[in-house]
């Protein structure tokens, strides 16, 4: 199978692509050159036909037109007048960032707190005259402009925009709308977060698993996926790109800088969009954060320099959607999060939203405007919060790993891997020492299963539930080969348990040591 033709623009005096975008009938004009980067691609045709259907809303276009001119009179809106509004003030109580190890200082009541104030009609970040006022649907500009200093100041991506989302449950849906129809197929790795890839279906979008291994997707499997696609047997080729770099759920992997490029480079020769859902980029262990970097320019460029590099980065042409949320970062209550796009789908994106949820609320906007905000910890004392909650998951992380291998792993019945970022560890069932595995099932369907695995998994998830103790199996995250082409069935393949070490030290303790109990009972019987 042919690669798309990917239309560039170059403009004629000038040794730089530029960001143009044509209507899909405009013949390719040159073809890739690899050494100039900062290209753009025609991405009208990844859009839905629901995203071309779909006109801006009007009363939010009149809206906006009249945000230009300060000043301007506005009789148009059905807003509540900001004197008619119940409230004045809101303060927050946050921990103080001052001290060495803030978030030990704030679990164990020892640290100073900080009340950071919003008010209506006072100075402040965000005025809650505007925050509980009617906004545009990418969110208010003081908070998209701290979010988009975050990101440049971590990510240096070229010319992307930030719109605001209510979390990435969120920008996820609106992503599969904007850019999926009845028929199309997407690829996302082989077990996923189910909850997101379920809500696809309903579109008419169907799942196309990637291998993975220990070190999360497969480069050559999604090559070799695009390469043998045949469109005349399997339609529409895929052209979106679903993802969980970091800490990726379930299995709690973390793709290396080799496969993020490789990846990226099939994407870019295939024209593929990449959805990078990274709600736990944040959250990495065993980083060697240099301590005079600290001194010298602070937290955001010392933990810039070692975070994983995002797909986002590397975004040369704007193929990436970056999907950005405060959920494990500071409370999943927020409902809060950011999307990075080219300015093309930021648009549509907005559009849906302007006709839909409509704006993040008021109340969550003033509170990041006020936090990354001069009187708040600001985007390096919310770096430095960051990299102290980084320390403190590590110890539960390594307190979840020595119990592991105390209770659990002695015994040989079960394994697992140290993950490198994030909430999860994905537990490896050795049931092939179990005394009654079977491999010699009998496929019900063409490349079905052929061991008992799914069964075995499922009494033992149901023993755990008898015993007090929930984990996630497998299966809950599997996504069905529809084309068979995976060679061996993935209910071959479910013998693993999602665990997160997030806990209590107690709950670590008493969950590690039931699972280590009822899995010798189930395994030696
Ligand atoms: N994507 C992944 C991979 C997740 O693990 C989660 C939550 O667990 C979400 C998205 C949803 O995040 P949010 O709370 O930002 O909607």
């Amino acid at each position: 199978m042919e690669k798309p033709a990917i239309q560039y623009i170059r403009p004629k005096f000038c040794l730089v692509y530029i960001m143009v975008f044509l209507p899909s009938t405009t013949p390719a004009t040159s073809a890739v050159d690899a050494g100039l980067k900062r290209s753009r691609v025609d991405y009208s045709r990844h859009l839905s036909s629901e995203a071309r259907a779909r006109l801006p809303n009007p009363i939010k276009s009149i809206w906006k037109a009249a945000q230009v001119k300060a000043g301007t009179i506005n009789m148009g809106n059905g807003d509540p007048h900001h004197t008619l509004y119940p409230i004045c003030e809101m303060n927050f109580v946050v921990p103080s960032i001052d001290g060495h190890d803030p978030v030990q200082s704030w679990r164990s009541g020892t640290g100073e707190q900080n009340i950071i104030a919003s008010y209506k009609d006072d100075p402040c970040a965000l005025s809650l005259r505007t925050a509980f006022a009617y906004g545009a649907g990418a969110g208010l500009k003081e908070v998209r402009d701290a979010l988009a200093n975050l990101n440049d100041r971590i990510h240096s991506p070229p010319n992307h925009t930030v719109s605001l989302s209510l979390g990435n449950a969120d920008a996820l849906t609106k992503c599969f709308r904007l850019l999926g129809d009845p028929g199309d197929s997407f690829l996302c790795e082989e077990f996923t977060f189910s909850a997101m890839t379920n809500a696809a279906l309903p579109l008419g979008i169907q799942w196309v698993p990637i291998r993975m291994d220990n070190n999360g997707l497969v480069p050559s499997d999604l090559e070799r996926i695009l390469s043998n696609w045949d469109e005349a047997t399997q339609g529409k080729r895929p052209h979106v790109l679903y993802t969980i770099p970091c800490s990726q759920n379930p299995t709690g992997s973390t793709l290396s800088l080799e496969r993020r490029q490789q990846i990226y480079r099939i994407a870019h020769d295939w024209d593929i969009i990449i959805l990078e859902d990274d709600p736990y980029f944040f959250l990495q262990y065993d980083l060697d954060v240099n301590q005079s970097t600290i001194q010298q320019y602070g937290y955001t460029r010392a933990m810039a320099e070692v975070l994983p590099r995002s797909f986002l980065s590397m975004d040369y042409d704007g193929r990436v959607m970056r999907l950005d949320s405060f959920s494990k970062i500071v409370a999943p209550g927020m409902r809060l999060g950011w999307v990075t796009s080219n300015s093309f789908f930021a648009e549509k994106l907005d559009m849906l939203t302007d006709s839909s949820s409509q704006h993040p609320h008021g109340m969550g906007q003033a509170f990041v405007a006020e936090l990354l905000g001069s009187d708040g910890w600001g985007v390096d004392g919310f770096m430095k919060w960051i990299s102290s909650l980084c320390n403190e998951y590590q110890r539960r992380r390594d307190l979840f790993m020595d119990i592991f291998r105390q209770k659990v792993a002695v015994s040989g019945f079960a394994t697992a891997e140290v993950p490198q970022s994030g909430m999860f560890v994905w537990i490896k069932i050795n049931l092939e020492h179990h005394a009654r595995f079977s491999t010699s099932q009998t496929p019900t369907v063409p490349g079905g299963p052929t061991t008992n695995t799914a069964d075995l998994m499922d009494e033992l998830f149901r023993k755990l539930l008898n015993s007090g103790l929930v984990m996630m199996p497998a299966s809950t995250f599997a996504v069905v080969d529809r084309a068979g082409t995976m060679g061996s069935h993935i209910n071959d393949r479910v013998n693993f348990f999602r665990a997160t070490f997030v806990g209590t030290d107690e709950t670590i303790r008493d969950g590690l040591t039931i699972f280590g109990r009822t899995l010798e009972e189930f395994s030696c019987c």
